[in-house]
């Protein structure tokens, strides 16, 4: 080797190495910076090349003051000819900056940037970027998006402005600095690729894709280093979950249960109505696995309402006729008791014994259900996350049910699986995937898919009000009561802005910001303030002294004790209570078919997938269903959301819709650890590269099962680096 070949091998390795150190390495990354970088999930280098613009600002139309349409977007090279600090009201400080170009005037206002005084000097040159409007006999922009040239602007024709997720104490323009700073520091790192892939697929190189989705001289060369960093991102994961996979199972002798015994049968007759052509072949899917000498890991896929859980039955059945055990867990204390009093009793009938654990369960009636599971006398435990504690010891647990697995973390469901040697798994899940991508994106699972509801003939409409016609939605309501049926008033969390929620910078309004903190995890019991108890609390009063005078309201959040929550449900089932009044914790999974509406106060606070989740709770039972959505927005991206739900009851439908039902992290099951696995990767827009680098993961592992050819060392490693904090909670 030369001399200077050795040279760059040592700095390839160095800058290499460079992209997980500390944050801190990063040249003007001091700790403070370090601290609010931490905020974002930003503690690496990588991290730090990993917050990718959330969106750009095409600034490469330019255009003269004169020439500049009103009402359209544009950006002018402009110079500053005088800066106003004003405040028209205490409260609000506003920057008038009058700005020129050899064609003309434009007026400039921005609202609450008091800094931009400071920073804009008469006859500094900078370009701006926004909407043109025309009033009082000027052309004008509102917040705009303004950026200092230097030299005068001479080289200036156009750019792009990324904006990377910020936070207050870093603004965009610091991020961007911190950025290049790494891009540079890191520049000539290996690129684990192998060239025949990116030769395949015409892919950049890393360090150019790393360039240009950061700082892109277009939008196209964006989409480029998107589309490369994008097929690493799957490649990479499909390897982890592949190599997973294998290790999981290699060793173990997988359970082959026995499913057409007389448990089954039994079943099968107990079940009160006649299982859809769906239902049936996903019963039979199931069961083909489970008799099956493989580890199954079979998904069950059906929006709210398509009756997954009658289906799970029929495997616990045949665990039982196995003679082994089933654990059956569920996101929430009140699934979890809704199943066991759904299935306990067709089960009991069918003589398969059962019980249920959660956190709430008397000392006494846990020791009851341990010892019975653990000496193999109990077949089948329902329960919460209760079950993964360490005294829940199976005596031969054969099968795992998981309900709405996307609920749950990948270290959650390792844990369930833990409690038997090489048990199959069965996971319900409502997030709307097609087949072919789950397929790809779990690499060996099985699927089974229910598209229709049992009740076809039970029709749901959803309708959207602002807060003048509220009183409709009240109407209805009571009318439902009034024909004996039952009703829900769903509150979301009120007020609290998340303390890190993202400022309004610079770049204009930002409605993804505002429904970044609307749609946080609200499900979370603990999730519950106070001050939204109390709003709650409130709002169920006012509703029975003023709207539902005759007949009983109750209410249900998650600051309830269970036992008083456990009561009042069950009080509205029993059909005691005819209005609920409830906070999302009913979100999940809750099945009372004579409730027939639902109200949404402040619906636009919520998600879409959050909203469809909540609408499979009416129109369950035969009789037709009613959404009513009460929003005061007059944010018209909100209304439009919002109108969404009016125009279609498919999940799948409105997944292809809405950005919150298509959260990666969702699908694959570990919102609890935060920020996705996958970054910039679409489950929904991008099919066909997730099939690709699906299909390229197979066939490289067959070629090196190890990844450990010289052509596959650089992603080994990378694979690793990634996905390190998931191996260990997977225990891989
Ligand atoms: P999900 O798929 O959302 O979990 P559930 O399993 O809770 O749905 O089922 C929704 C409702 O439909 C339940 O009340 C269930 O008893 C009922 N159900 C399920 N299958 C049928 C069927 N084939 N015919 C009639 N009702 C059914
Ligand atoms: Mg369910």
């Amino acid at each position: 080797m030369s001399r200077t070949r050795e040279q760059r091998a040592i700095d390839r390795t160095k800058a290499t190495l460079a992209l997980d150190a500390p944050v801190t390495s990063v040249r003007m990354v001091s700790p403070k910076r370090a601290q609010a970088l931490g905020k974002l999930g930003v503690a690496s280098v990588r991290d730090l090349l990993s917050n990718y613009p959330r969106r750009y600002i095409d600034m490469s139309q330019v255009s003269t003051i004169a020439v500049a349409r009103i009402g359209e977007s544009c950006t002018m090279k402009v110079s500053v000819h005088e800066v106003k600090l004003k405040k028209p009201k205490p409260r609000l400080a506003l920057t008038e900056v009058t700005v020129v170009d050899e064609t003309g005037v434009l007026i400039i206002t921005a609202f609450r940037q008091p800094w931009l005084a400071d920073q804009l000097k008469a006859g500094m040159t900078v370009a701006v970027s926004g909407k043109v409007e025309f009033n009082y006999g000027f052309k004008r922009m509102t917040n705009p998006y303004i950026e200092a040239l230097d030299d005068g602007g001479a080289d200036f024709h156009g750019m792009i402005v990324p904006v990377h997720p910020s936070t207050g104490a870093i603004k965009a323009g610091m991020m961007r600095r911190l950025v290049q700073n790494a891009l540079e520091e890191t520049e000539g790192a290996l690129d684990p690729l192998p060239v025949a892939l990116r030769a395949k697929y015409r892919l950049m190189s890393r360090k150019d894709a790393l360039s240009c989705i950061h700082f892109p001289h277009s939008m196209d060369e964006q989409i480029q280093a998107r589309r490369r960093l994008a097929y690493e991102e799957v490649l990479l994961l499909e390897l982890m979950l592949m190599q997973d996979g294998k290790r999981r199972s290699e060793g173990r002798v997988p359970a082959v249960h026995t499913v057409d015994g007389p448990h089954v049968k039994a079943l099968s007759e107990e079940v009160p109505f006649k299982l859809t052509d769906e239902q049936l072949q996903a019963r039979d899917d199931i069961l083909a696995k489970m008799a099956a000498p493989e580890t199954a890991n079979h998904l069950l896929l059906g929006d709210v309402g398509t009756g997954k859980t009658i289906v799970s039955a029929f495997a616990l059945a045949a665990v039982a006729d196995s003679g082994s055990q089933a654990l059956f867990m569920a996101p929430t204390e009140i699934l979890a008791r809704q199943h066991y009093a759904n299935l306990g009793p067709l089960l009991d009938e069918a003589g398969v014994s059962n019980a249920v654990l959660t956190g709430s369960t008397s000392a006494e009636e846990r020791a009851t259900a341990l010892e019975s599971l653990a000496d193999g006398r109990l077949d089948v435990l329902f329960g919460t996350h209760a079950l993964l504690e360490n005294d829940v010891v199976c005596n031969d647990c054969t099968l795992v049910v998981i309900d709405e697995q996307q609920r749950f973390g990948v270290d959650q469901r390792a844990a369930l699986l833990a409690k038997g040697t090489c048990p199959d798994a069965l996971y319900l899940t409502a997030t709307p995937i097609p087949r072919s991508l789950a397929l790809a994106l779990f690499g060996n699972l099985s699927l089974s898919y229910i598209k229709e509801r049992p009740h076809t003939t039970a029709p749901r409409k959803t309708f959207v009000h602002t807060l003048s016609d509220k009183g409709e939605a009240y109407d209805a309501a009571l009318a439902a009561c009034g024909r004996g049926e039952q009703v829900y008033v769903v509150c979301p969390l009120i007020g609290e802005k998340r303390p890190d929620a993202p400022t309004k910078g610079s770049e204009g309004q930002d409605d993804e910001d505002v429904y970044e903190f609307a749609s946080i995890a609200i499900e979370d019991e603990s999730d519950m303030l106070g001050g939204n108890v109390r709003a709650a609390e409130d709002e169920a009063a006012f509703l029975q002294a003023k709207v539902f005078v005759d007949y009983e309201v109750g209410i249900v959040h998650g600051k309830l004790p269970a036992a008083e929550k456990q009561e009042v449900m069950d009080r509205f089932r029993a059909g005691e209570i005819s209005v609920l009044v409830a906070t999302t914790v009913i979100e999940v999974g809750v099945d009372v078919p004579n409730a027939t509406v639902m109200i949404v106060e402040d619906a636009d606070r919520f998600g879409l997938s959050q909203l469809h989740q909540l609408r499979g709770r009416v129109g369950r039972g035969t009789l037709p269903g009613e959404m009513h959505l009460i929003s005061g927005t007059r944010s018209e991206t909100a209304l439009e959301r919002l109108s969404a739900m009016e125009r279609t009851d498919d999940g799948f439908e409105l997944a292809a819709y809405d950005l919150s039902l298509r959260r990666e992290g969702d699908i694959l099951g570990n919102r609890q650890h935060g920020a996705s696995l996958l970054k910039l990767v679409n489950v929904i827009r991008d099919g066909g590269l997730i099939g690709a680098a699906h299909d390229d993961a197979a066939a490289i592992l067959e070629e090196d099962p190890g990844l450990e050819s010289d052509q596959y060392k650089a992603l080994a490693r990378e694979a690793r680096v990634v996905y390190r904090s998931a191996q260990e909670v997977v225990g891989g």
